[in-house]
């Protein structure tokens, strides 16, 4: 077949470790022989940024903006042990917060289901898709132990420093504790907004749960940001797609995703995301299963994989011995990459292509052939599972695509 051409570039942000093997033998064997692969190129991988002082990773982030469309590699964050390893000039920041910090995004996490590997909530046929608003809260928040008969404020101050507003806490009757928190609207309505966007475009329902009727002003902030934005801007689409957006509390909330099917978006404040994405990730079997994607309020996009760079399996690669690593996360940060390229560019060959690809993904494993981390999870009548290593399980989707 002639290869499928590409418009605009992808921005393409190489990474570290056992990723960074298959990333390019996924590139080889799977992308590279069907579509003639037009990428700007950013080495994320640890050496290049500390030889840059990181500025790669901004200027990614940035040509990210530029373009609208990123495939990112798993990257090292760098602690006290990678600095002696890689002799760094200094431990760089996370290369996923520095993006986020340029992007403004909201992270959304969705399952990839295959037949065979069952949930742990039977009930779940469908993806649950988890929308998690990465600012504020207790992330940012401010603490203090008191002491037994002091009392605690909050105190809010004009610009010039005199005091707006004074509400007392607690006057303490014995030792304890307090905290205060924060957020920002701006970042409440970018969160909203990303939303809103993935769930039409996805065409599936939103739901929102926080709990306004405890909190009245800062929960209550959230509810009505979400509420506004929808009545004013996206209700009508919503309506249009067959879809619709439901706020109720939290704990509703949960109560309906373990009854429900699946099949929805699940935006969640930041701590309920921290919490409730690990409880649907390992519901749904394993991280070299969940895909992920960075989508940014201006309608800008970064997929990559919810997983890490694989170190273990790395060093076992490096001594020559065979590895068996999950390389579908980072086939899934790919064909969703493609597939928004060849949406926005009008190039239907593409979208289909990546369509393509994902189904043989699929079909591989559904015929129990697998990589080892997905073995003990699978069942299916008839089928005995075979465990493949990382570059054979690549040739056996290929021979299906
Ligand atoms: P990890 O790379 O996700 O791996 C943890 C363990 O999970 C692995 O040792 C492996 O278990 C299993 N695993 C994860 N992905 C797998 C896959 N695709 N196929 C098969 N097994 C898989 O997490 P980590 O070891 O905590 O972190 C390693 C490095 O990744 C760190 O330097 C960290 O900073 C970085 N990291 C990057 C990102 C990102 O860029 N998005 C996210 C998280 C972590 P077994 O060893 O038992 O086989
Ligand atoms: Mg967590």
């Amino acid at each position: 077949m002639p290869r499928i051409e590409m418009k605009t570039p992808l921005v393409e942000m190489d990474g570290d470790e056992m990723t960074r093997i298959l990333w390019k033998w996924i590139k080889e064997i799977l992308i590279e022989p069907y579509v003639d692969l037009k990428t700007e190129y950013y080495d994320l991988g640890l050496p290049e940024r500390d030889r840059t002082d990181d500025k790669i990773t901004e200027d990614a982030a940035n040509a990210t903006k530029k373009y609208g469309v990123a495939v990112k590699c798993a990257t090292i964050t760098p602690n006290a042990q990678r600095v002696e390893e890689y002799h760094l000039k200094k431990m760089w920041k996370s290369p996923n917060g520095t993006i986020r910090r340029i992007l403004d995004g909201t992270v959304f996490r969705a399952p990839i289901i295959v037949k065979g590997i069952t949930p742990y909530v039977p009930g779940w046929k469908k993806p649950i898709v988890l929308a998690r608003h990465a600012y504020g809260d207790i992330y940012n928040s401010v603490e203090a132990r008191v002491n037994a008969g002091e009392s605690a404020y909050i105190v809010v101050c004009g610009k010039d420093g005199k005091e707006v507003s004074r509400q007392l806490i607690k006057d303490f009757p014995s030792d304890g504790i307090v905290q205060g928190v924060h957020n920002l609207d701006k970042s409440i309505e970018s969160f909203a907004v990303s939303c809103f966007n993935y769930a039409l475009e996805n065409k599936i329902p939103l739901w929102f749960g926080a709990k306004d009727t405890i909190s009245k002003t800062y929960d209550h902030r959230f509810k009505d940001i979400f509420n506004e934005i929808y009545e004013r801007d996206y209700k009508a689409r919503f309506e249009e797609a067959g879809i619709y957006f439901m706020y109720t509390l939290i704990d509703d909330i949960v109560a309906r995703i373990m009854r429900s099917e699946g099949g929805v978006l699940w935006a969640c404040k930041n701590y309920d995301g921290d919490v409730m994405s690990d409880m649907v990730a390992t519901a749904y079997g394993s991280l070299g299963m969940m895909s992920s994607v960075l989508v940014s309020p201006e309608g800008n996009y970064e997929y990559e994989a919810a997983h890490g760079t694989v170190t273990r399996h790395y060093y076992k690669y490096l001594k020559g011995e065979e590895t068996s690593t999950n390389s579908v996360a980072t086939i899934w940060a790919w064909t969703g990459a493609l597939a928004k390229r060849g949406e926005l560019d009008g190039i239907p060959e593409l979208v289909d292509f990546a369509k393509r690809l994902e189904r043989a993904v699929i079909d591989t494993i559904e015929a129990g052939e697998m990589t080892g981390d997905l073995i003990p999870l699978f069942r299916r009548d008839g089928i005995t599972p075979k465990k493949l290593e990382s570059r054979e399980f690549l040739h056996a989707v290929a021979s299906r695509l």
